[in-house]
C-alpha cells in the first residue's frame, strides 16, 4: 500500500524553508498539501507552493504557528489525514501530539510519550543513563536553590555550563568559568530559560574540554525497528548554536561510529520511538574521536535543521521515511543496508550581521538569487520581494553541499556561497564564505570554540569600507544623476525648476573637472570623487584604495536611491547624501548614548542616573527574539539618564542609557 493511500493528505505546521522542505516530498509522494499561515506569511513562498491554505493569526507565533487549538480546528476542517509539524514550534509538543490523535489525525513525529520523556533535559539524562548511555557528569536534579547550585557546580568543577532543563536552541546556556561569575550567569540563564520555555529550571553539568558536537540520526518505525543512519558533526557554533553541520564526521572512526550509533539507538529504544530523531552527543576531542570520549546531550525528538547532509550521503529522503513511518510501514531496510557516500557540508544563511554582533537584521529581499552548481542544494522558504520579519527565525536559507570529498564538498559550498546574492538584509554571507576557507577548519581537528577563537580572521568585526563596492555603486549614482540631469535640461526647457542636484553642466563643460560626489554609505557620510576621460568615469575616494579586484560587484536596486553593492559576499549600502534628510546625530551613534540594538522588550536596567561607570559594564539588558542582548557602556562616564523602565517595549535604535563625562 503505497503511503499516499493511508495518508491522503498533510497539514504543515511550520513554515518557511522547513514548510517548502515538506510539501516538496508530500507533494511528490502524491498527498494533498494544507499550508496554515500567520499575517506575516499571506504572500510566503510555502503557501503559494501548497495546494490549500489556511490562516491561522495575526504574525506572533503564540498566536498562530504555536496556536495549537486553532491548527487542530484548521485540520478538522480541510480533513488533513496527518500534520508535519516541522522542527521549532509545536514539533516538540507532547500536547499537541496527543491532541492529533485524540482528532484522529496522524502526528508526524514520535509518539508522545516518547517526547514527553525526551522532552527535559534532566529527565532525558537520568533515563539513558538507565539505558548505560553515557552522559555528561553534573546536577540534573530537582532543587534550584543559587547557593546549592553554586556548591554544585564546585564539586562538579570548573568551568560548567548552566542549562535550562527546556532548553533548545541554545537559549538559556551559559559557560561559567570560575566561581565568582555564578550568580549573574545562574539568573541571566534562568531569566532566558523562562521568558523562552516558561520554565525556568536550569541543570548545571560540566564543560567538557575540546568540545565536538557529533550527533546520530536515527530512525524507528512501528515494528521495533530502529536504525541509524550516521552521524552529523555540528561544531561550528556560535552561542551554542550550529552554523555548518557536515557528515560524516571528521575524523570518525568505524569503532567510535558502532559505539555511537549503539548508543544513540539504545537511546531511542528506552522510550520506544518511532519516527526520526537525534540523539547530540558531546565529545571530549583533546584526543581525537574516542570510544569511551561522548556523553548524551539531549535528544532532539523531530527533523533536525541540519537533516539535509544526511539525506546527500545516504541518498535517502527523511521526510519520506517519516511519511512512510507514520502511515504504519516498516521501514524496509536494515542498518548492514544503510551506506555513506562521499562528504556533506551545510551552511546556515542568516540575516543577521557578523560585523555588529551577529544582531539579527530585518527588511525587504531586494535581490536574492542562488547558484545552481554541481552537487548544490538550495533550502529556502523565501524569494526576492520577500520580507525578513522580526517575528521569526531570520534563516534565509541553507546552502548545501555534497562532494566526493570533504575537500571537494566545502570547495563547492565555497563557491555557492561566493556566486549568492541577498540584498537587503544584512547577511552572513561573508562570515560563511571565509569559514569555509578558513585553515583551521579544513585541516582540523577543530572544536566548538572555533569560531570564537577565530571571530576577528573570520571578520566577524567592525570592517573598513569596502571601497570597490562604494565605487561601484558610486558610478552607478553617477550615471543615474547624467541621465536625470539630461531629463532635468530637457524638462527646464518646458520651464520646470530646476533641482540643484541635477547640474547638466556637470557633463556638459569641457574639459571636465573631477566632480564630488557626496554619498551615505550605510549611514555614514562619504565623499566620492568622480573623473571623466571621454565616456569612461573614473571614481576614487580619498583615503581609501580601490584594488583592482578579481571579485566582481554585483549591484542590486533598493527602495528611495540606495543601492546595494555586494562584494565577496558583504553588503554595502549606498545613497547619494542628502543633507535635507539625513540626521546624521542618528547614524553615526554619538559617543555617550547607548541605543537599543533591535526593536525589543528592556527586561533589566542595572544603573541610575547619577552612578559612575566604566567601559564595558552592564548597563541593561534587552530581549529581542527570545534571545537577551547586554547594552554596555562604551566608555567610562556618569549616566545621565536612564531612557526607559524594566517591561518597556524598545525600537531598534532608541536610547536606553545616556552617559555624561
Ligand atoms: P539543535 O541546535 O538542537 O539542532 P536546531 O539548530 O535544529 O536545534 O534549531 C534550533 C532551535 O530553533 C530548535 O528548537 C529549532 O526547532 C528552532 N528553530 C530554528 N529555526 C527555526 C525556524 N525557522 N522556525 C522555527 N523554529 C526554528
Ligand atoms: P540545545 O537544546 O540548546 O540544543 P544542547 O544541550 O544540545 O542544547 O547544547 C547546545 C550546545 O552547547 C552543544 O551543541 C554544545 O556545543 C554545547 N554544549 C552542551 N553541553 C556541553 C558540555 N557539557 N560541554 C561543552 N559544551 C556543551
Ligand atoms: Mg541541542
Amino acid at each position: 500500500m503505497t503511503i499516499a493511500a493511508k495518508l491522503t493528505s498533510i497539514l504543515i505546521a511550520n513554515r518557511g524553508e522547513i514548510a517548502c522542505r515538506v510539501i516538496r516530498t508530500a507533494k511528490r509522494l502524491g498527498l494533498r498539501t494544507i499550508a496554515v499561515y500567520s499575517d506575516a506569511d499571506a504572500e510566503a513562498l510555502f503557501v503559494q507552493m501548497a495546494d490549500e491554505a489556511y490562516r491561522i493569526g495575526p504574525a506572533p507565533a503564540r498566536e498562530s504557528y504555536l496556536d495549537a487549538a486553532k491548527i487542530l480546528a484548521v485540520a478538522k476542517e480541510a480533513g488533513a489525514a496527518c500534520i508535519h509539524p516541522g522542527y521549532g514550534f509545536l514539533s516538540e509538543n507532547a500536547e499537541f501530539a496527543d491532541a492529533c490523535a485524540a482528532a484522529g489525525i496522524v502526528f508526524v513525529g514520535p509518539p508522545a510519550s516518547a517526547i514527553r520523556a525526551m522532552g527535559l533535559k534532566d529527565a532525558a539524562k537520568a533515563l539513558v543513563e538507565k539505558a548505560s548511555v553515557p552522559v555528561v557528569p553534573g546536577y540534573h536534579g530537582a532543587e534550584q536553590d543559587a547557593d546549592f547550585l553554586a556548591t554544585e557546580a564546585e564539586r562538579i568543577g570548573y568551568p560548567v555550563l548552566i542549562k535550562a532543563v527546556a532548553g533548545g536552541g541554545g537559549k538559556g546556556m551559559k559557560k561559567v568559568d570560575k566561581a565568582a561569575d555564578f550568580g549573574d550567569a545562574l539568573t541571566s540563564a534562568q531569566r532566558e530559560a523562562q521568558n523562552a520555555f516558561g520554565d525556568a529550571r536550569v541543570l548545571v553539568e560540566k564543560y567538557v574540554l575540546s568540545p565536538r558536537h557529533v550527533e546520530i540520526q536515527i530512525f524507528g518505525d512501528s515494528h521495533g525497528n530502529v536504525v541509524h543512519l550516521y552521524e552529523r558533526d555540528c561544531s561550528l557554533q556560535r552561542r551554542h548554536q550550529k552554523v555548518i553541520e557536515e557528515a560524516p564526521a571528521p575524523g570518525m572512526s568505524a569503532d567510535v561510529r558502532s559505539a555511537m550509533g549503539r548508543a544513540a539507538t539504545e537511546a531511542a529504544k528506552a522510550v520506544g520511538y518511532v519516527g526520526a530523531g537525534t540523539v547530540e552527543f558531546i565529545a571530549d576531542g583533546r584526543d581525537g574521536l574516542r570510544a569511551d570520549r561522548f556523553y548524551f546531550m539531549e535528544m532532539n525528538t523531530r527533523l533536525q535543521v541540519e537533516h539535509p547532509v544526511t539525506e546527500a550521503i545516504t541518498g535517502l529522503d527523511l521526510v519520506e521515511l517519516q511519511l512512510k513511518v507514520a502511515a504504519g510501514e516498516p521501514l524496509g531496510f536494515t542498518q548492514e543496508d544503510v551506506t555513506a557516500t562521499g562528504h556533506a557540508v551545510e551552511a546556515r544563511l542568516y540575516a543577521e550581521d557578523p560585523e555588529k554582533g551577529f544582531l539579527p537584521s530585518t527588511g525587504k529581499l531586494w535581490a536574492l538569487s542562488f547558484p545552481h552548481g554541481e552537487g548544490i542544494r538550495i533550502d529556502t522558504g523565501v524569494e526576492a520581494g520577500d520580507t525578513v520579519t522580526p517575528f521569526y527565525d531570520p534563516m534565509i536559507a541553507k546552502v548545501i553541499a555534497h562532494g566526493a570529498t570533504r575537500d571537494e564538498a566545502l570547495d563547492r559550498l565555497g563557491v555557492a556561497l561566493g556566486e549568492a546574492i541577498v540584498a537587503g538584509p544584512r547577511t552572513n554571507l561573508a562570515f560563511l564564505k571565509k569559514l569555509t576557507e578558513a585553515e583551521g577548519f579544513r585541516k582540523g581537528p577543530f572544536d566548538t570554540g572555533f569560531i570564537d577563537r577565530n571571530i576577528s580572521a573570520l571578520g566577524a568585526e567592525p570592517q573598513p569600507l569596502d571601497a570597490a563596492a562604494v565605487a561601484a555603486a558610486a558610478l552607478q549614482l553617477e550615471e543615474e544623476r547624467q541621465e536625470a540631469g539630461m531629463i532635468a535640461a530637457a524638462g527646464r526647457a518646458e520651464g520646470e525648476t530646476r533641482s540643484p542636484w541635477l547640474d547638466p553642466d556637470a557633463f556638459s563643460l569641457m574639459p571636465r573637472q573631477p566632480l564630488g560626489l557626496p554619498l551615505l554609505v550605510d549611514g555614514e557620510r562619504v565623499e566620492a570623487q568622480i573623473e571623466w576621460h571621454g565616456d569612461d568615469a573614473r571614481v576614487s575616494l580619498p583615503g581609501h584604495e580601490i584594488g583592482e579586484g578579481e571579485h566582481e560587484v554585483a549591484l542590486a536596486e533598493g527602495e528611495g536611491g540606495t543601492w546595494f553593492a555586494l562584494h565577496r559576499g558583504r553588503q554595502t549600502a549606498v545613497a547619494l547624501f542628502d543633507p535635507f534628510t539625513v540626521d546624521l546625530d542618528a547614524t553615526s551613534g554619538s559617543g555617550g548614548v547607548v541605543k537599543a540594538p533591535m526593536h525589543g522588550k528592556l527586561v533589566a536596567v542595572f544603573v541610575a542616573p547619577g552612578e559612575a561607570v566604566t567601559k564595558g559594564q552592564r548597563l541593561a539588558i534587552v530581549e529581542a527574539m527570545k534571545m537577551e542582548h547586554v547594552l554596555t557602556a562604551p566608555r567610562d562616564g556618569t549616566v545621565s539618564e536612564v531612557a526607559g523602565e524594566p517591561g518597556m517595549q524598545v525600537a531598534e535604535g532608541a536610547k536606553v542609557v545616556v552617559l555624561g563625562e
